[in-house]
């Protein structure tokens, strides 16, 4: 079996997957006209009919060429719009490229938005895992961009500031560098070749991470490749109800996907399907008999299947011209690289854990919290 395919360094479902599995199917929805309605309500001005002007020009433009151009946040109140893999985020938050537990690989992408509450979560999972001594700190792949929107590689979905990546591989110390994360390697965690999980790289403290992100209450579900469900299926004793929201999926052998649930107060933020109950560990012998087996050669004569059109605005949910119309939300002032954890509710981090790194700018500078 070619391992090739499943070796890319992204979450690529759309172009990995042809045979979805027979749960976890994306579902593209429209969204409701809640944004929208407010928005035109307000009368988003000038700008707004500016762009609708320009608007049918670029509704045929790929959506993902579109959103991809966009590097500031719209000043609205912080909405996730649409489904996962169609749809949009409004009010986004950039995560800081170092915290005390965290670093973010690859800054060139500038993937480093998500909703609040997105940043809040990633800020406060770093700090959980290291308290406990699972390791130092996260090092952080791709959130979304600033609005949201399908990406022009990488993924199909991350689109609406709930989707995050997390390296299989712990912080290193001393810190890399800007260059370094650019360049850093990924690393899978399976033996070259095969869907097994390499026992050399493997130990509890990847499961007790992994456990720790799917316990907490807005996680929806995680995706890891099958051969990581597996081996969470051999091995996990005791309470593995926390399992149910750890789905086998193509590829994320490398970094597991945290996504997170529709946030209070989106109202057009479309839910995934409930990943149900039991620990899924039932599901693995698709995995491993149908999808992961290489596809059956072409019928002769068949004809090639055509691809799929990209997504285009007008195939998104509305409100999403309306986030691209928006003006761009003010920069957090230079120096406020530390996000304000003052609303966590978790304990503080064991004074090891920070000081183990690089001293970072002490400035948590308090920001102003929407008040929705
Ligand atoms: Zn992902």
């Amino acid at each position: 079996m070619k391992r090739g395919r499943f070796a890319i360094p992204a979450c690529r479902p759309a172009r990995l997957a042809p045979r979805m599995p027979p749960v976890d199917r994306g579902q593209n929805g429209e969204a409701g006209m809640r944004l929208w309605a407010r928005l035109a309500a307000a009368s988003a001005g000038a700008a707004l009919s500016a762009f609708a002007t320009a608007g049918a020009a670029s509704a045929e433009q790929p959506a993902k060429a579109i959103f991809s151009r966009q590097h500031a946040a719209a000043a609205l109140p912080p909405e996730s719009v649409g489904f996962y893999s169609n749809g949009c985020l409004a009010g986004g938050a950039q995560l800081p490229a170092d915290g005390p537990t965290w670093q973010a690989m690859r800054l060139s992408r500038d993937r480093r938005w998500g909703m609040p509450a997105t940043v809040r979560f990633i800020e406060d999972l770093s700090r959980e895992a290291a308290r406990r001594g699972i390791w130092p700190g996260l090092l952080l792949g791709d959130l979304g961009q600033a609005r949201g929107g399908p990406l022009p590689f990488g993924h199909a979905s991350h689109q609406i500031g709930l989707d995050f990546d997390v390296w299989l591989r712990p912080m290193p110390n001393p810190r890399l560098t800007e260059r370094q994360r650019e360049d850093y390697p990924f690393r899978s965690v399976l033996k070259p070749g095969t869907f097994t999980v390499d026992d050399r790289i493997w130990n509890d403290h990847y499961t007790a991470l992994i456990k720790l992100a799917a316990e907490e209450p807005q996680v929806q579900r995680i995706f890891v490749n099958p051969g990581i469900k597996k081996k969470l299926c051999d091995t996990v004793s005791g309470d593995r109800r926390w399992m149910n929201k750890v789905r086998p999926y193509y590829g994320h052998d490398e970094h597991f996907h945290v996504r997170l649930f529709c946030p209070p107060g989106s109202a057009d933020c479309k839910e995934q399907r409930s990943t149900g109950t039991g620990d899924g560990c039932d599901q693995l012998s698709w995995w491993f008999n149908v999808a992961l087996k290489p596809p059956p050669p072409p019928k002769p004569g068949a004809k090639k299947p055509t691809p799929k059109p990209p997504l285009t605005l007008s195939g998104m949910p509305r409100q999403c011209t309306y986030v691209l119309a928006a003006p761009a939300k003010a920069a957090r002032p230079s120096g406020a690289e530390m996000i304000a954890t003052g609303t966590s509710t978790r304990a503080p981090a064991a004074p090891g854990a920070a000081t183990a790194f690089a001293p970072m700018p002490q400035v948590p500078i308090p920001q102003p919290r929407p008040l929705r």
